[in-house]
């Protein structure tokens, strides 16, 4: 299968900081791409310059075999950081805002809904929502424009155990649609029970990737975890 993204020996150094270290990775088409690492590892770093926010120091990548551009962008949706709804607007009213900041029509909002289950509850205030509709929501948000692949940073970070459950229960769903998903996690647990690829990162360099079963199957858990919570 094609590649979605292909990572090429990125690196990135802030002062003294070498954050990412000739990082090559490739990810397949249609996979759900797991970025696994301890905190520091690179993960936010290697998300932030392919998604054109950061600058590397050196390397390249390619989404969909083209570098960067207005049209790669609008097939990427991407959940780096919580956004900032309105409490007291419903999170219909709460979507139609963001479309609208990122020049999308509305004709999505309700599907994108019903995807993450939310279109029985689209006429209620945001500020109602659990901590997984919340999140839900959020990644309502990164499906707006359609995008082939979605990118989320440490989902289920901060949720309960119910949102935890319902978010990765949503990107099995999504993935199921057809999108390939990448998706940066600090948790072994997760990645093993939601990914179908893997990267392992440690000090911004890769130490193995590839299918998850395989990795699984091949290399012991300390060094897949490195010391890590699981
Ligand atoms: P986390 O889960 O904590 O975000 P991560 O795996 O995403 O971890 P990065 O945030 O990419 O890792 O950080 C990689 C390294 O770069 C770390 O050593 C971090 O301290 C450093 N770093 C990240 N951003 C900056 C910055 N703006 N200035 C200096 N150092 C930074």
């Amino acid at each position: 299968m094609a590649d979605i993204l292909n990572i090429q020996g990125l690196s990135k150094r802030y002062g003294s900081v070498q954050a990412l270290d000739q990082l090559s990775i490739s990810v397949p088409q249609g996979s759900i791409y797991g970025l696994l690492g301890p905190n520091g590892s690179g993960k936010t770093t290697t998300l932030g310059i392919v998604l054109d926010v950061l600058n590397a120091t050196g390397g390249s990548f390619q989404w969909f075999g083209q570098p960067l551009s207005k049209s790669t962008k609008r097939r990427i949706g991407a959940l780096l950081e919580t956004p900032n709804f309105y409490p007291y607007l419903t999170g219909e009213e709460n979507l139609r805002i963001t479309a609208d900041v990122k020049r999308i029509d509305h004709s999505r909002i309700p599907a994108v809904l019903e995807t993450v289950g939310l279109a029985g509850r689209k006429h209620s205030k945001f500020k109602g929502y659990s901590l997984g509709m919340k999140q839900r929501l959020a990644i309502a948000a990164a499906l707006l424009g359609d995008p082939e692949v979605l990118v989320l940073d440490e989902p289920t970070n901060g949720l309960d155990p119910e949102g935890i459950a319902e978010v990765r229960q949503l990107i099995l769903d999504i993935s199921a649609q057809g999108k390939t998903i990448i998706l940066a996690s600090h948790l072994l647990d997760e990645v093993e029970k939601v990914c179908t690829h893997m990267a392992v990162l440690r000090s911004g360099k890769l130490k193995v990737q590839g299918p998850v079963s395989s990795i699984m199957a091949t290399n012991d858990l300390v060094f897949i975890n490195g010391g890590a919570p699981l």
